[in-house]
């Protein structure tokens, strides 16, 4: 069974996010860890988060796949704004062991006008500061779509930020379809040679989620727009190959498309029964 889910509200506390994720027939779901501006975490509520690790598993759930603040920048070319982003992601991390073993995906930040291979320092320099040997999660790099002076617009400067980290046991990847797609590989035409891209240079075993998202642009447009599935340029013939994909069917599948609740609940009926 495809394990798949959206983003949803951490407002009403953990255990809401499970009962509103079975509410719409997701096995799965992502949140954002804190405001997604970033700022002040609200407080873990013990008895919460064990009615939600309860649920998940009287429920047959597979892996959170939880979302770092998105304006974190990890390599920000001013050193409070590093600092910033270290101290939410170290916090972060001790909060993930609310719900263990998820993951935590994060975007790997802008460069600004440092270049991609200062950024890349930065980012696992922060990385190897926050990782813990003992901690549960699984840090997820997302790739990405390559606007402006975005970090991970290739499989190669993902692999080279893991590969400065030492803790790499502790990382993976979440591969956003709108992202790469916008970042110029073509998984609607040759979504095996994309796979193979990946695995060469990162290891297809790093690929530990997908973001799952059709996207308002032309391949390489480096934009970053989503779209509903079916109805932007990625379309609905190679979501069906995605979801069946013998190396991504199964990976947790989280909709991060333009949908209220009903939206979400259409696309998660729709793609389960692309999967079969
Ligand atoms: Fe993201
Ligand atoms: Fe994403
Ligand atoms: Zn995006």
């Amino acid at each position: 069974m495809l394990t798949i889910g959206c983003h949803l509200s951490t407002s009403k506390g953990f255990a809401a996010m499970g009962k509103t994720a079975l509410s719409i027939g997701a096995n799965t779901f992502a949140f954002f860890t804190r405001n997604p501006r970033g700022g002040a975490a609200k407080a873990i509520d013990p008895a919460d988060a064990a009615a939600l690790r309860d649920l998940l598993a009287d429920n047959g759930f597979g892996t959170l796949v939880a979302h770092a603040p998105y304006t974190l920048n990890p390599c920000s070319d001013k050193p409070r704004a590093r600092e910033f982003a270290r101290e939410c992601m170290a916090d972060d991390l001790v909060r993930m062991e609310a719900v263990p073993h998820s993951y935590y995906n994060f975007h790997p930040g802008s460069h600004v006008k440092q270049g991609a291979e200062a950024g890349i320092e930065l980012i696992s320099g922060l990385l190897n500061e926050v990782l813990a040997p003992e901690q549960t999660t699984t840090v997820l790099l997302e790739t990405m779509a390559g606007k402006g002076t975005e970090v991970g617009r290739t499989f190669e400067e993902l692999a080279a930020i893991i590969s400065r980290v030492e803790l790499s046991d502790h990382m993976g990847v979440c591969l956003d379809t709108c992202h790469v797609h916008d970042a110029g590989y073509d998984i609607v035409n040759d979504l095996d040679g994309v796979l193979e891209e990946f695995d060469r240079v990162l290891g297809i075993g790093r690929l530990r989620a997908i973001h799952i998202n059709d996207s308002k642009n032309p391949l390489g447009s480096h934009k970053d727009r989503h779209e509903r599935i079916g109805e932007g340029a990625i379309g609905i013939d190679a979501f069906e190959r995605i979801v069946t994909h013998p190396q991504l069917r199964d990976l947790p599948f989280i909709l991060e498309t333009p949908n209220e609740l009903p939206g979400y609940a259409a696309e998660i009926e729709l793609l389960r029964g692309l999967a079969g």
